[in-house]
């Protein structure tokens, strides 16, 4: 990393957010490893951990006024962080509450995605059973249009409080999002154009700091046995361990494990990365695989399949950092 002006709008920025968050929520070039489900990632120059939507709010206006670049994460079950790490401010959101009004319920975005979903089953609240087993927050399902066994984030969103690039702060309804499979308005901000790479935290994004689902009344019993009858889909197609969920999305009409099986590369490893034997569309750190090693099967798995069958998969990760 280089030193120059960002250097030094750095070591204020980690000035101020001190005084605001307290000493023991801001790291200086703590790897993001830790911070992430594929346990792969190297450092951000800043990481400053928010438990309150304010604290949010604050750390990213912060990083805004001091110019420097700002990258919110949730659970970082989505992305693959750059063994060069991130330059710039990450702020960890775990700021999390759940308000139930009848059938809405209002979500802080660092709420786990799962641990809303069990909730409403426990009340009888149906729309969200399929969300059970997913291990990342609100927001990053909110940005990401999460989805699984045909139910998505799309369906059930009536409509999110976000902040701003300006810094203000307003009600976004389901349809500004403009929902597509595992996309929404901002997954395809201006920072995350390109698929190889998609380098975020580069500039300002949006940030999403609360949702509220239109959910409705259905049969407890019912809903706890959809989710076990989910959950156990899972635990039987889907590979346990250090990993990210679906690399690739589905190409139409097709599935982008069953495209990779088929050229082969189930089992296939690069160091200490491995294409799920389970399933191909999984990858796997083992133990100490590097995210340089994860993105080596990532192209292996993309060049193969389009030379066979002409297909183009597309990303549903995100790539972040410096490549
Ligand atoms: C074992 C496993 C199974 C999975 N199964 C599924 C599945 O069935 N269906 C599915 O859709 N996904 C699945 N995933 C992927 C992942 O859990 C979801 O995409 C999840 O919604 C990501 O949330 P996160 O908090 O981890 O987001 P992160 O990975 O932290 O972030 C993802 C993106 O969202 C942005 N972001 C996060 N929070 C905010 C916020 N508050 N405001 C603005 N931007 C934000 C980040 O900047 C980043 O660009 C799985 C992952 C794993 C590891």
């Amino acid at each position: 990393m280089t030193s120059g002006p960002i250097d030094r709008a750095i070591t204020h920025l980690a000035d101020a957010l001190r005084r605001t968050m307290g000493t023991a929520a801001v790291h200086e070039g703590q790897a993001l490893a830790p911070y992430t489900t594929f346990r792969i990632g190297g450092p951000a120059d800043l990481l400053a951990v928010a438990h309150h939507q304010e604290t949010l709010c604050r750390a990213v206006t912060l990083a805004w006024e001091h110019d420097v670049p700002c990258l919110v994460l949730g659970r970082g079950s989505n992305v693959l962080v750059s063994d060069d790490g991130i330059r710039g401010l990450v702020v960890i959101n775990q700021s999390n509450g759940i308000t139930f009004s009848e059938n809405r319920v209002n979500v802080e975005s660092g709420e786990l995605l799962s641990a809303l979903a069990h909730q409403c089953v426990a009340r009888g609240l149906a729309g969200l059973e399929w969300a059970a087993g997913i291990p990342g927050t609100v927001g990053g399902a909110v940005v990401g249009n999460a989805g699984a066994w045909g139910g998505t984030i799309a369906q059930v969103l009536n409509r999110a409080r976000v902040m701003q690039q300006d810094g203000t702060i307003a009600l976004w309804s389901v349809e500004q999002f403009n929902y597509q499979t595992r996309s929404s308005t901002l997954k395809q901000r201006p920072a995350n154009q390109s698929i190889f790479p998609i380098k975020t935290g580069q500039q300002r994004h949006e940030i999403v700091l609360e949702a509220e689902f239109t959910l409705y009344q259905d049969n407890r019993a019912r809903l706890e046995q959809i989710v076990r009858e989910n959950m156990a889909r899972r635990r039987a197609n889907q590979p346990g361990g250090a990993g990210c969920g679906s690399v690739f999305k589905n190409p139409p009409g097709d599935y982008a494990g069953r495209l990779i099986e088929t050229v082969g590369l189930k089992g296939y490893r690069c160091g200490g990365a491995e294409i799920s034997p389970l399933h191909a569309n999984f990858i796997i750190n083992t133990g100490n695989a590097t995210a340089r090693e994860v993105k080596t099967l990532i192209d292996t798995a993309y060049q193969a399949v389009l030379d066979r069958f002409g297909v183009a998969l597309e990303l549903e990760i995100e790539l972040i950092g410096d490549w």
